[in-house]
């Protein structure tokens, strides 16, 4: 064990660390009156790869990559040796007139790796923010400025899918269609269009997940024509609605985005937060698609899960806008922490670790690996769907096991299977009633029994209620 001061893991060393926490912690999006008793608070001590290690000793196998952003396990020993050789020189620098070698070097492996599209200019510049959501704010601003500086004050509005998420400030909430957050901030939000979700997860035997993705897009196209000069940028998610439920939809909806905003002279943002870094098979989910974005917001994955960092990608037209002699039409924007050096160094460390380990080629066969384990878990009787992207399996529970009958809300089925798994040392956090998988990539074949093994369990149990 590596903390000193409280050396030996025991139920009691657990509870102390718990009792501390809730005397002064508030955790994020949590109704804390239900800790310690309807949801449970797990002090960890450290993490080691897939697994995570309570104050109690217990093993966790981190099946949610810690909200997504581990991509290489835990404590990885390359980056954590990035990190502490990068805080021994240079720890943070303000980058407005300064600037550093991680920053600079980070953007140009970022540019060089970002997808490309015959007969696009690539993406050229670099813009550093602190987190996810700010890297969305960053991409909304910036494309409403452009229109503004180029003299077009009326493309003030945002197209956005139903059913997506791009972080939680207010802009960024604004451009998201989780209900509960729309509807518990709705008098802080700004007004946004939202155009119907490509979500396969509607196809059926008429509709297929292609044709079902191109009506989506015709809707689209309906939006635009409603709204002649008014859209600056539609975002999405691509292919995978993560805090949605995990719904995944077909490439062809991407590249009729790119299409329609051509033709309406809009800008397309593709929010690769969480898809970005290898974890829907292909370095960005929008290769897959064929498809370059105007701008490309990256974060959790960049870092490979060990500091916050945000990286707005976009091109060289975007960034020549903003020339002028005039400070109103520069991008005011700025973080203390935009392109924090030990982030950045972290980020460099993630990126050659795809490349001496080739990470992109073993996690297909990991993603084998996955899809294997997925079948026995398809079969019981309350999972209406399973499905796959890549990286990530997701189950859709349902109290018939078809897609029309869900469970009420109010049994928390969810919740039910997350506890249910914690007690078994696997932590799944389902969506609402969707369970689904997204470990760091060096799982190995004894983790993922594992995991299906304790999926399994806590799906009998947590749909045993019904
Ligand atoms: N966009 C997407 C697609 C996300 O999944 C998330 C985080 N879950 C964000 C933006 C926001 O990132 P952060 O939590 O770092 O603000």
């Amino acid at each position: 064990m590596q903390n000193d001061v409280h050396s030996t893991p025991s139920l009691a060393e657990a509870a102390h660390w718990q009792a501390r926490d809730l005397a002064v912690l508030w955790h994020p999006c949590t109704q804390m009156r239900e800790h310690p008793d309807t949801l449970p608070l797990v002090p960890i001590h450290h993490g080691e790869g897939v697994w995570l290690v309570g104050m109690d000793g217990q093993r966790y196998l981190d099946a949610v990559s810690s909200w997504w952003t581990n991509i290489h396990g835990h404590a990885e020993p390359r980056i954590a040796e990035a990190v502490a050789r990068q805080a021994r020189s240079l720890e943070q620098v303000i980058l407005a007139g300064f600037s550093h070698a991680p920053a600079i070097e980070l953007a140009e492996r970022l540019l060089a790796l970002a997808p490309r599209q015959p007969g696009r200019a690539p993406l050229a510049k670099v813009f550093y923010a602190d987190n996810g959501s700010a890297g969305v704010e960053v991409a909304l601003k910036m494309a409403f400025h452009w229109f503004r500086n180029a003299g077009e004050p009326r493309r003030t509005r945002f197209v956005a899918l139903e059913n997506g998420y791009h972080g939680e400030t207010l802009g960024a909430l604004s451009v998201g269609d989780i209900p509960l957050y729309r509807r518990t901030y709705a008098p802080l939000l700004s007004e946004c269009l939202f155009a119907p979700t490509p979500d396969s997860y509607l196809a059926n035997d008429e509709k297929d997940a292609e044709s079902l993705a191109l009506a989506a897009a015709d809707q689209l196209a309906t939006l635009f024509d409603r709204h002649p000069g008014e859209i600056c940028a539609v975002i999405v998610e691509p292919l995978l609605q993560c805090a949605g439920g995990m719904r995944m939809y077909h490439p062809a909806y991407l590249r009729r985005v790119r299409e329609l905003c051509d033709a309406h002279g809009a800008f397309f943002i593709a929010d690769e937060i969480a898809t970005g870094f290898g974890r829907t098979g292909t370095l960005f989910a929008c290769e897959q698609a064929g498809v370059q974005p105007d701008f490309m917001c990256v974060s959790k994955g960049l870092t490979g899960g060990f500091l916050p960092l945000a990286a707005v990608l976009t091109t060289q037209s975007v960034y020549d806008g903003f020339l002028d002699d005039s400070r109103e039409r520069a991008f005011l924007h700025s973080h203390s922490y935009t392109g924090n050096p030990l982030a950045c160094a972290a980020a460099l460390a993630s990126l050659d670790i795809f490349d001496a380990d080739d990470v992109i080629a073993r996690n297909q066969a990991t993603s084998a690996m996955m899809r294997k384990r997925m079948s026995d878990i398809a079969r019981l009787p309350h999972v209406a769907d399973a499905r796959q992207l890549g990286m990530v399996c997701a189950f859709e529970l349902t109290r018939g096991g078809d897609k029309k009958t869900p469970f009420d809300p109010a049994l928390r089925v969810g919740l039910r299977a997350y506890r249910a798994a914690l007690a078994r040392g696997v932590i799944l956090r389902p969506l609402g009633d969707t369970l689904y998988w997204m470990p760091p990539y060096c799982v190995d074949e004894a983790a993922l029994d594992l995991l299906a093994e304790v999926t399994r369990h806590a799906i009998v149990e947590a749909t045993a209620c019904a």
